[in-house]
């Protein structure tokens, strides 16, 4: 009988305000350890902690743009979570424990067959600890306070997951989504983007499994490849009648497996307390309206509106709307073609987009808003594709120049020659003199060899040097021959 892999994912997503969470100090990443670690970070007695209204302000964001105004909660309270560590010096991190600020919501995410809904937990606010330095210190250990207090929201997804597949397409959904309302940088490098995936496995339809934990995958590779090793290690634990303990495990992507870090006896009580030091966070209707009023046109909305609105498909719609910039390179070239004239203009500048460009982009490390081939242009060239100026085989060089700085399509069209003949007299006349010097030729296709066909067909292209429009000589030569 068949497993079942259960997946839900606790992700923290790095705020991207310029201060601290509760200090005044630099969220910069890079500096020199302890440069940016103010009074509030590293706890000295006396200080106060003060709420960032910009990390508020983020966590509100998110909270509209997975659920509406509903997920919000118009009172939320910061807890001190209270463990013991060298890099938390004041002995609790401050978090969100009962009430949090975005309680449910739901991401959408792309699956073999069609959307899923994966419901999201809660999102809460707390601040990041410091780092343990454990090289270049003549084999002492040195504490890094530069992150404490780093904002961060974390957002905890239901068990909806079902395979490691889905999981990494949530975490990549969650990551565009951060990314998309500008409330996170998500580099996953430099740790603004990390997640913790928990894995059981089950019987289909039994109660759900006991779990393990495991913590700090910093990318989308690590996040499936610890996965899938979890889930075998259960399940052959399992299948040798043994038992799945609940545990915290660490993913080593070096051996590609994962170890044990500490098991549920050993895990602490955090003894979670309301913090004194900071009054209950209450966000007012008009707040929240002016925020979702700031909110940008959401991935999910573009998707379906390209896919209704110009026939693009899912795939591709979800390849466009993978930023921001993307899809309004997209919008903007749409916005440059004659799309009633040329209806099918979107899904070629879109095929274009996520072939030749991305791949052109892909090797130069650029983005869309760093592409040398601008929006406009691009819909000048397809036109001229679509309108019969060009052939597409052409349309690639005229793309390769523009890639190389030329920028006005119409300009290298007649600079190479490219224009094809599409004066129908011209043309025919070319069609004439072919049919008439291959007698022979003539005679096979009409016998039903249909290869003599398209020997015809490569010769008027070579009498007119590659510029005639081969649909309109298939079409005149199909109706010589058979009329
Ligand atoms: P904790 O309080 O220990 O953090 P939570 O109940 O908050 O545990 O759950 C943490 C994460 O674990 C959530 O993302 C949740 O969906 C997931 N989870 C809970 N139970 C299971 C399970 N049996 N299998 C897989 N994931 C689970
Ligand atoms: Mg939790």
């Amino acid at each position: 009988m068949d497993w079942e892999i259960v997946i839900g994912i606790e992700t923290h997503a790095q705020l991207s305000t310029a201060s601290k969470i509760f200090s005044g100090a630099s969220t910069a990443f890079g500096a020199a350890p302890n440069t940016q670690a103010s009074a509030v970070d590293i706890a000295l007695p006396g200080v106060l902690p003060v709420a960032n209204k910009g990390a508020v302000e983020r966590a509100i964001r998110f909270g509209l743009a997975v659920g509406g105004e509903k997920v919000i909660n118009r009172r939320s309270v910061f807890a001190r979570k209270n463990y013991f560590y060298p890099d938390l010096p004041k002995g609790y991190q401050i978090s969100q424990y009962e009430l949090p600020i975005v309680t449910g919501g739901e991401v959408r995410i792309p699956t073999r067959n069609g959307e899923k809904a994966i419901r999201l937990t809660r999102a809460h606010l707390e601040e990041d600890a410091g780092k343990s330095l454990h090289e270049d210190f003549r084999g002492m250990s040195g504490i890094d306070l530069n992150r404490a207090g780093v904002p961060l929201l974390e957002i905890v997804s239901e068990p909806d997951m079902r395979s490691a597949e889905e999981a990494v397409a949530y975490a990549k959904a969650l990551h565009v989504l951060v990314r998309w309302i500008g409330i996170c940088d998500g580099n996953m490098q430099e740790g603004s983007f990390r997640c913790d995936a928990n894995v059981s496995v089950r019987r289909p339809g039994a109660p759900l499994g006991t779990r393990a934990e495991i913590k700090n995958l910093n990318s989308f590779r690590f996040l499936e490849r610890a996965i899938e090793f979890e889930a075998r290690r259960q399940i052959e634990i399992l299948e040798d009648g043994g038992r799945i303990v609940q545990e915290t495990r660490l993913y080593d992507s070096d051996r590609d497996e994962t170890r044990p870090m500490r098991s549920k006896e050993e895990a602490h009580d955090y003894r979670y307390f309301p913090d004194p030091d900071l009054l209950p966070l209450e966000v007012s209707e008009k707040w929240i309206s002016e925020i979702e009023a700031a909110l940008p046109e959401l991935p999910e909305m573009k998707r379906e509106r390209y896919v209704s609105e110009f026939k693009i498909s899912p795939a591709t719609a979800l390849q466009l709307t993978s930023d921001r910039d993307k899809a309004e390179f997209f919008e903007r070239s749409v916005g440059a073609a004659d799309i009633v004239a040329f209806p099918t203009a979107p899904q070629d500048i879109a095929f274009t987009m996520v072939g030749e460009i991305t791949s052109l982009l892909n090797e130069e490390g650029l983005d869309f808003s760093e592409s040398p081939i601008k929006a406009e242009q691009l819909a000048k060239l397809r036109v001229r594709v679509l309108d019969g100026s060009i052939s597409s085989k052409s349309a690639k060089e005229v793309l390769s120049e523009m890639w190389s700085g030329a920028s006005d399509p119409d300009e290298i069209i007649a600079a190479k020659g490219l224009k094809q003949i599409s004066d129908a007299g011209a043309v025919e006349k070319i069609v004439d003199e072919v049919l008439a010097a291959n007698a022979k030729q003539v005679e096979d296709y009409r016998a039903g060899k249909e290869k003599a066909f398209n020997s015809l067909v490569g010769q008027v292209m070579k009498a007119t040097k590659g510029k005639a429009n081969p649909a309109q000589v298939n079409e005149m030569l199909k109706r010589k021959l058979t009329g």
